[in-house]
């Protein structure tokens, strides 16, 4: 469909995996997309090839999501190279497992920092360009409803501030007519969360659907929330967890 013709999205941590998925879905529905990367350079340039192949627009920007400093300038810089920012889907994330006390404090700090504190540069820079009908998509996890098993309750922590997060900004944007989602996926088969990896084998038997997720249905659901039909739809929590946390 061209249902996203003349807009211009970011999503952040596009390269690989989920966010690979949404610059694909977004792309195919006729929007600019800009997508940033930060240690996979050759997977980014990749993917803006093959958008570009099949008649899309879309163009790589490397940023650390744990530096705001370089966050800010790559929304920046989409805003000088496009002329405005109509979607912005904070995807870039990482996951560190451990028990209480496993995880050094070095990799908490950057759980935290590509987690939140990156998503809020890039909401922050990306709200002085954006207007009515502005959509922001943030991607969360179902383990903010439902975890499951141990050794995620940091990474946990820092998904309830991405679920509150969302929650407030609802009520400073709604005014603004720019809408706040964020979508929860349970188990999606990416490099974070390997189908063969130790955690899969906990995770398949709780899957109602008896699957792993895609990237693709994730991306599904970010486009229905950035799309028109979603006009009326702030501060949702949408899990697209195949049943996981039911
Ligand atoms: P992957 O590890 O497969 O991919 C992560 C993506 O984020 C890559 O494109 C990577 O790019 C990028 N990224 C990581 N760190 C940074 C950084 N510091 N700066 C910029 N980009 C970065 O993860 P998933 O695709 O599985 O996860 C995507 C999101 O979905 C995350 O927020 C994750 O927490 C969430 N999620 C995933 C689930 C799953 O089961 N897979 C379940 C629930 C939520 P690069 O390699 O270029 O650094």
């Amino acid at each position: 469909t061209n249902s996203l013709k003349n807009k211009v999205a970011i999503v952040t941590g596009g390269s690989r995996g989920i966010g690979a998925a949404i610059v694909r879905r977004l792309a195919a529905d006729g929007a600019t997309v800009a997508l940033t990367y930060h240690a996979s350079p050759g997977k980014a340039e990749t993917l803006v090839s093959e958008v570009q192949a099949s008649g899309g627009k879309a163009k790589a920007i490397q940023a650390d999501a744990g530096n705001p400093d370089q966050v800010r300038a790559a929304v920046n810089d989409v805003f000088e190279a496009f002329g405005k920012i109509d979607i912005l889907v904070n995807n870039a994330g990482i996951l560190v497992l451990g028990n209480p006390g496993e995880v050094t404090s070095e990799d908490y700090q950057r759980m935290l920092a590509v987690n939140v504190t990156g998503m809020v540069a890039a909401t922050e820079e990306a709200l002085k360009h954006m207007g009515q009908g502005g959509r922001i998509v943030h991607i969360g996890s179902n383990v903010t409803q439902y975890v499951g098993f141990g050794t995620i309750s940091l990474y946990t922590l820092t998904k309830g501030a991405v679920s509150g997060y969302t929650r407030g900004l609802v009520r400073d944007l709604g005014p603004r007519g720019i809408t706040v989602n964020t979508v929860q996926p349970g188990p999606v088969e990416t490099d974070m969360n390997p189908i063969d990896g130790p955690v899969a084998e906990v995770m398949l038997p709780r899957l109602a659907v008896g699957r792993y997720g895609q990237g693709k249905d994730i991306a599904g659901a970010v486009a229905y929330l950035v799309s028109h039909e979603a006009d009326f739809v702030t501060g949702a929590e949408l899990l697209v967890d195949g049943g996981f946390s039911a």
